[in-house]
């Protein structure tokens, strides 16, 4: 879901810093006591787990697993999984942390953690992917809980895996735990909406960006970074919002069309092409970069972290930024941007349609009932439009780009309900 090439290596940047940096001036900005800043920037546990795996050609493989708990002080701790061959315990660290921080901004009663398995899934055979899911399960056994931490996909993960973490979970507990995981197929406990969920969201913060910016959506031309099932989401339901979608992107390349890509077509193009865009031909090719500095109104970094750096980030030209992916704008990157007047709206607040869903799948699950397509698309849109405005506010009030603002809606909340809580 949603690969990329990775940007050049002269701009890295280790993301647990990136988050440390926007989290150090938002602390800053609200005037946070020293020791609950450092409470707040340490995870409260990180576990590091070797899974053994036979593979099918007979040999054992050993991958690394993690499970990062940044916070528990809003609620269980939540977050995805990430299969990918990069995964570290740096990346799953800022990955934790940025999930306490999102809950937060939309107000939902959850901590933040996130996992991972360093493993490439597009090389491996279901059978090995399902044996490394339930082995990773069972070695998180005593971390995961619908009342402790609550995982969900992430790149490389979807509702298959979900399913079998949820059996695996459930058969250690002698009943059916369906609250302990998000993210379901449908049929076994999954909610509604719950897939189209963050590109959902990334829709609803756009708009409302796009109607502070004055910009007509019916006029507004994008490029989406990405077609997993972030990216997907948001350029079809943007396209269906009246936006011109210029270009998208996945590890094939990128491709434009300058009178908008059909994007039910490329939908379809991608699922009967094994997932991938290679020979998408309603549009010509270009690279990620060119993708990432047309000269669209709106641009939706939605593949992964680090894409806009600081060497980029001087040719950009859309108007507005909607970050669909977790980190996608290096800290550097941030100063650039806010110099040539670009709105950001941040991944903390963009892409939280995601875990907003989850919630209410979580909800759902412990009533025992199911809501409708309908009661769920209400209500997640209402959340993400209250902390657009919320933000936007911060902002305003503050003087301060809206990443930090949303960092600092996120902060204030947590720290607030910290010092109630108190500590040893
Ligand atoms: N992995 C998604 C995210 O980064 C969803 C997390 C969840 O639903 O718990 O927000």
């Amino acid at each position: 879901m949603g690969y990329i090439e990775p940007a050049p290596l002269a701009d890295k940047e280790n993301p647990f810093e990136a988050m440390m940096s926007r989290f150090k001036v938002a602390s800053e900005k609200l005037g946070l006591e020293e020791e609950v800043y450092n409470v707040l920037k340490n995870p409260a546990k990180q576990v590091i787990v070797s899974l053994p795996i036979t593979m099918d050609s007979g040999h054992i493989q050993v991958f690394e697993g993690y499970r990062v708990i940044h916070s528990t002080i809003l609620g269980p701790s939540k977050g995805g999984i990430r299969y990918d061959e990069h995964v570290n315990i740096d990346e799953v660290k800022a990955l934790a942390a940025w999930m306490t921080w999102k809950c937060a901004v939309v107000d939902i009663p959850y901590g933040g953690a996130k996992g991972g398995i360093t493993c490439n899934p597009r090389t491996m055979s279901a059978g090995e992917i399902e044996r490394l899911t339930r082995a990773y399960t069972s070695a998180m056994i005593d971390i995961f809980g619908p009342d402790k931490d609550i995982p969900a996909p992430d790149m490389g993960t979807g509702p298959r895996e979900m399913a079998w973490l949820m059996d695996e979970y459930s058969k250690t507990q002698g009943m059916t735990v369906n609250a302990v995981v998000t993210g379901k197929p449908i049929v076994m406990g999954g909610s509604l909406g719950r897939t189209e969920a963050t590109g959902r969201g990334v829709m609803v913060t756009a708009l409302a960006a796009m109607e502070k910016l004055k910009i007509n959506p019916y006029k507004a031309t994008c490029a989406v970074q990405g077609f997993g099932n972030v990216g997907s989401w948001a350029a079809r339901l943007l396209h269906e919002r009246g936006l011109i979608i210029q270009a998208i992107s996945d590890v094939s390349g990128a491709y434009y069309n300058e009178k908008g890509i059909d994007i039910e077509k490329a939908v379809a193009y991608r699922d009967m092409n094994k997932g991938s865009l290679a020979g998408f031909t309603e549009a010509s090719m270009i690279s990620n970069d060119d993708l990432l500095t047309l000269p669209v109104d709106v641009l939706v970094p939605a593949a992964m972290e680090d894409q806009i750096t600081a060497t980029n980030a001087p040719h950009i030209r859309a108007k507005l930024i909607v970050e669909g992916a977790n980190g996608p704008t290096s800290s550097k990157a941030d100063a650039i941007i806010n110099e040539k007047g670009i709105m950001v709206v941040p991944d903390i607040l963009a892409n939280a349609g995601g875990v907003t869903v989850s919630y209410f799948e979580w909800v759902q699950n412990r009533l025992g009932y199911k809501w409708t397509a309908d009661r769920v698309n209400r209500r997640s849109d209402r959340i993400m439009k209250d902390a657009f405005n919320n933000v936007y506010k911060t902002s305003q009030d503050y003087k301060v780009p809206m990443r930090i603002a949303a960092y600092m809606v996120a902060i204030d909340k947590v720290a607030k309900t910290y010092k109630y809580r108190g500590g040893y």
